[in-house]
């Protein structure tokens, strides 16, 4: 299919964790076996050849590069922490993001990784070894259950809202589709609408946090319920906090669909175009919004 021919033809991404190994290092290091090129938007990811196997690298076994999509990787990047915050991750296994948060903070300040199931808690704590973040709290338990006024969050001035989603931008998800089944699309309902229920809690909870300055909410399914409608459904409440929609990585072409004023700011990967269906959304708490066309 398509789909199958795409993903053969698609690069490797190496996010370099800077908490290990600099990037000019590891440019010197992968080039030493494979073309290598910097990727133009995520300062720490490195493009590789397609095809290529490299769980078993070196750098890879040893926590110094993680093996992250574009997209994936561009979420954290798109929170834009700064050493010395601290940072409520609300939905972190397996905690990829968690330590790209670590990297780009320097390893300096907190984050706190929140993660509903235990199996998976014990993943997460098992990526922060590798990546060697030790500024990383983590929280076993349900993200919806914290209480934004308990002094442990005080000082939280970010918030990445990166919750279970349908997975339908994943290539596995993808051909799952395309099986035909009259029964399978109503039950696809079913979840995908009880998926956007927690989605949309999870954000509002994001929202009521007294000190959040910054929220991205990102999902790797290409389904509209799941974001434009997610991001839709809070900006009433989101407004009323005094949070605004800001454009994330305005070079990129991709915007949300166009379904409400300010979809624009919203980012969206295709699964087709881009090799990758994700959805990024950006909420900046500001005094007022400035207006602008959708
Ligand atoms: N951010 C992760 C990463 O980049 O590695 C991926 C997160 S995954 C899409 C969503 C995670 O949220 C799952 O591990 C799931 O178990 C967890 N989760 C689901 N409901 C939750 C809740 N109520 N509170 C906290 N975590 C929850």
């Amino acid at each position: 299919s398509i789909y199958r021919t795409r993903d053969v033809c698609k690069p490797r991404y190496v996010r370099v964790n800077t908490l290990k190994l600099d990037v000019e290092t590891a440019l010197r290091e992968f080039g030493k076996q494979y073309m290598v090129q910097k990727d133009n938007m995520v300062p720490d990811l490195l493009i590789l050849p397609s095809g290529i196997d490299l769980h078993d690298h070196p750098l890879v076994a040893n926590g110094s590069a993680f093996l992250q999509g574009k997209a994936s990787s561009m979420v954290a990047v798109a929170l834009e922490p700064k050493p010395g915050w601290e940072v409520l991750d609300a939905c972190s296994a397996p905690g990829n993001k968690t330590v790209h948060l670590a990297a780009l903070m320097r390893g300096k300040g907190k984050i706190i990784a929140c993660e509903l199931h235990a199996k998976r808690a014990k993943c997460l704590v098992n990526t922060i070894r590798k990546a060697g973040a030790t500024n990383v709290e983590v929280l076993n338990g349900d993200f919806l259950s914290t209480d934004p006024k308990d002094p442990t969050f005080s000082k939280v001035s970010a918030i990445l809202v990166d919750p279970s989603c349908s997975g339908s931008g994943t290539v596995a998800e993808r051909l799952d589709h395309l099986l035909p089944s009259n029964k399978a699309s109503e039950v696809d309902m079913t979840r995908l609408t009880k998926l956007a229920a927690f989605q949309q809690r999870a954000l509002v909870h994001a929202l009521s946090f007294p000190s959040v300055e910054r929220i991205v909410y990102s999902t790797c399914s290409v389904h509209q319920i799941e974001n434009e409608d997610v991001i839709k459904s809070v900006l009433p409440l989101a407004s009323s906090y005094g949070f605004c929609l800001e454009t994330t990585f305005p070079q990129w072409s991709r915007r949300g669909f166009p379904v409400f004023h300010g979809s624009h700011h919203l980012l969206r990967m295709d699964p087709v175009e881009d090799q990758e269906g994700f959805f990024i959304a950006l909420l900046v708490r500001k005094k007022s919004c400035p207006v602008t066309a959708s």
